[in-house]
């Protein structure tokens, strides 16, 4: 640390990504990419005539993109927000939302930014505990007095509140905002966009980073009211209003035009996703049940440090968080079905040296 950096970020720990290994070549399940590329119709568009022109800057208004989400999801354009990444969107949200007065809380055991956020953002930390299943009590959340932010379907547990949960928690927090992040959910849950109607309080918060595989882009969006929307315009153009880069407005408004290419994709996943989940329970493994890219699973025979460790030594990256009642689970991204398998002959060849 310098002597230079301000007070108050010195007590900050910030959010450690997944690694992105740039040298050897692992099979990397670790950071819930698509194991598959963009639609095709991205390549088509990003090409040298467009690369020319990035010496012009970016639409600040980032029209087309806001254009094709808006046509996809049925809702009007002023009810969109494109940033950099969710991540972004999210911080904006932050910003645009909470204070010491208007408190945020979330799960105990989710997404890691929310509680960077409320670091960076100098707000208190209010994480609520999953119960003991690993399930979001949706009542915990019911007239609580502060905004709300749930990734649903949750990460790294995979598992999701019904919309009737989530409307009981819109119902009974009509002055506070609820950020539904729904990173994932296009791996079979259900989204809350058409809560929007009735609810002046929510925003959902997706991304183009794992369903449409664009992670390498950084593009997330909100949907809620305009007003919401306005306010989150009033921070981006106070801070970044170039936040979206060309090749990425044209690359995710390709993406979002291709619905069978992303049908398509996201169904092999789930199927993948099925069938890994059948082997690791024949296997003896515990798993959660997933509507995400990823499955959290413990291992019978390996410590989660362990079995991370001895997957890497095998070329195999997954996710291990060294946090308290998930210790002993990894998160396996969903990749092919060929590096499925390899991870499977692994995972058996590792339990059986285990036994030795
Ligand atoms: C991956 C993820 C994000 C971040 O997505 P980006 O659009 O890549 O910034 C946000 N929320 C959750 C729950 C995620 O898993």
């Amino acid at each position: 640390m310098s002597r230079f950096l301000s007070q108050r970020f010195s007590q900050i720990k910030p959010y450690v990504p997944g690694e992105q290994p740039q040298d050897t070549e692992y099979i990397k399940l670790n950071t819930n990419e698509s194991p598959y590329p963009p639609s095709p119709r991205v390549l088509q568009v990003v090409n040298q005539k467009e690369v020319e022109k990035l010496r012009l800057y970016s639409d600040p208004e980032v029209k087309q993109l806001i254009q094709q989400i808006a046509d996809f999801y049925q809702v009007s354009t002023d009810q969109v927000f494109v940033g950099n990444g969710s991540d972004e969107v999210l911080a904006f949200s932050f910003m645009a939302f909470c204070d010491q007065q208007q408190q945020i809380c979330y799960p105990d055991i989710t997404y890691g930014f929310y509680q960077v956020f409320c670091q960076l953002f100098g707000l208190q930390q209010n994480p609520i505990p999953l119960k003991q299943d690993f399930t979001v009590d949706y009542q915990d959340y019911c007239d609580c007095g502060k905004n709300i932010v749930i990734a649903n379907p949750n990460a790294p547990t995979g598992l999701s509140l019904s919309l009737e949960e989530i409307e009981q928690i819109l119902k009974t927090n009509p002055d506070h905002l609820v950020m539904i992040d729904e990173a994932y959910v296009d791996f079979g849950g259900t989204t809350c966009i058409p809560l929007l109607k009735q609810y002046s309080n929510l925003m959902v918060i997706q991304t183009f980073s794992k369903s449409r595989s664009l992670a390498g882009a950084r593009l997330g969006f909100a949907i809620s009211s305009p007003e919401i929307i306005q306010d989150l315009n009033k921070i981006k153009f106070s801070y970044n209003p170039y936040n979206v880069n060309r090749l990425s407005i044209l690359a995710g408004s390709a993406a979002m035009q291709d619905r069978l290419y992303w049908e398509y994709c996201t169904n092999e996943v789930i199927q993948t996703r099925n069938k890994t989940k059948c082997a690791l329970e024949q296997l003896g493994f515990t798993v959660l049940d997933s509507k995400t890219n990823f499955l959290f699973a413990r291992c019978p025979k390996i410590s989660g440090e362990d079995y991370y460790s001895k997957l890497k030594q095998n070329g195999i990256l997954v996710r291990h968080f060294d946090q308290e009642r998930i210790q002993d689970f990894v998160r396996i991204t969903i990749g092919t079905p060929a590096q499925m398998e390899q991870f499977l002959q692994v995972t058996k060849r590792l339990m059986e040296e285990e036994t030795q």
